[in-house]
């Protein structure tokens, strides 16, 4: 062994879904959104001049600020951006999860969370999903670091009632509750957003990489009190100054701008999800009710991993987890309804291979 080897922080990476160079498959397996970003996200982009480019770009992102916060009726020192929710909640982590306390999050959450904690050297505890994958809200309601949870939970689908969330936040007013809100867009219940007045140990995370259909812009957005706003910059600046590059800050404030275009393509994800989780439900698959861009989808007759790799062989990209409790599930990213259409028919024919009656 080298002497420097010992010296290198060695860590167990995130695994990313996988991004194919396959331009006939049917990509269902990162959650992105089927449809364009909105109309006005191209113009813009058609609109840019890149003599800017030679200057760095603004540090405070304050063009992306300003409509975000129009848009939230929020005050613009209640908004931090970043590089993707990713970026944010790293950052999250870095600032406010700084005790010796474990922060929880539930077992079964976004698998980015155990490896922030482990890089940052944060302690942590993984309360359990009750048998129905629902996060209990108990378990909860005891000392600790910090909390995090995604609502809708990833890969669950799941929502947590608004006043569970509330109930969470209230009952800890000595830590920081993150509520990862990057498929908030696709529920019927309101986000935490509405909870700020109320609570200032409250941090709400979300994304333009999933209804706003902008995963390769890296856009994602932190909303809290002005004093956590800014302990959030205060570790940004001691990171990297210029995050936001300047297509990112003027495509993502031309896609805020779009409300319409935004609320019509949500709908459309809504009703294919709809449909789908019949079809599903029709070919055996039992599915927990949905309240995000994907369904989590597990079939009685047939090993997920089987379907998962069967699929693949047809061009058509899901995505599987090989993890305790979760390793006979698919989740399925909602997609147009003609790819829909093609997964059905595809799972229909495995499905009724491998039981002939
Ligand atoms: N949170 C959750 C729960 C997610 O599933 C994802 C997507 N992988 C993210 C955050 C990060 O998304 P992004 O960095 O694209 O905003």
């Amino acid at each position: 062994m080298k002497g420097w080897e010992k010296n290198i922080r060695r860590v167990t990476p995130y695994t990313p879904g996988e991004q194919p160079d396959c331009p006939q498959m049917i990509k269902l397996n990162t959650n992105e959104n089927p449809y364009p970003p909105a109309p006005g996200v191209r113009r813009a982009l058609e609109a840019l001049d890149t003599d800017r480019l030679r200057l760095y770009p603004d540090p405070a992102a304050g063009r992306l600020v300003k409509a975000l916060a129009k848009r939230l009726c929020l005050g613009e020192d209640q908004i931090f951006v970043g590089v993707g929710s990713d970026d944010v909640l790293a950052m999250c982590f870095l600032t406010f999860f700084n005790s010796k306390k474990p922060i929880l999050f539930p077992d079964i959450s976004y698998s980015f969370y155990p490896v922030w904690a482990e890089l940052f050297g944060v302690p942590y505890e993984t309360p359990a999903l009750d048998e129905d994958f629902r996060i209990r809200k108990e378990d909860y309601f005891r000392e600790n670091g910090g909390i995090i949870f995604p609502n809708p939970n990833a890969p669950t689908s799941l929502l947590l009632e608004s006043r569970d969330v509330e109930e969470i936040i209230a009952r800890n007013p000595d830590v920081i509750v993150i509520v990862d809100e990057a498929y908030i867009d696709f529920a019927e219940s309101p986000s935490a957003l509405e909870l700020l007045g109320k609570y200032d140990n409250l941090l709400v995370v979300q994304t333009f990489s999933k209804s706003r259909a902008m995963c390769g812009m890296r856009i994602g957005y932190a909303v809290g009190s002005p004093e956590l706003i800014r302990c959030l910059n205060d570790v940004k600046y001691s990171f990297n100054s210029y995050t936001m590059s300047l297509p990112a800050l003027e495509l993502g404030a031309a896609s805020v701008e779009e409300e319409d275009y935004f609320q019509e393509t949500v709908g459309k994800i809504k009703a294919t999800r709809k449909r789908s989780l019949k079809a599903l439900r029709e070919l055996g698959f039992s599915c927990p009710q949905s309240s995000a861009n994907f369904i989590f989808a597990s079939h009685p007759d047939c090993p997920a991993r089987e379907l998962f790799e069967a699929l693949k062989r047809e061009h058509i990209y899901v995505r599987y987890f090989s993890k305790p409790r979760i390793d006979n599930y698919l989740r399925i990213t909602i997609g147009t309804d003609a790819e829909m259409d093609t997964l059905l028919e595809t799972l229909q024919r495995l499905l009724s291979k491998k039981n002939p009656n």
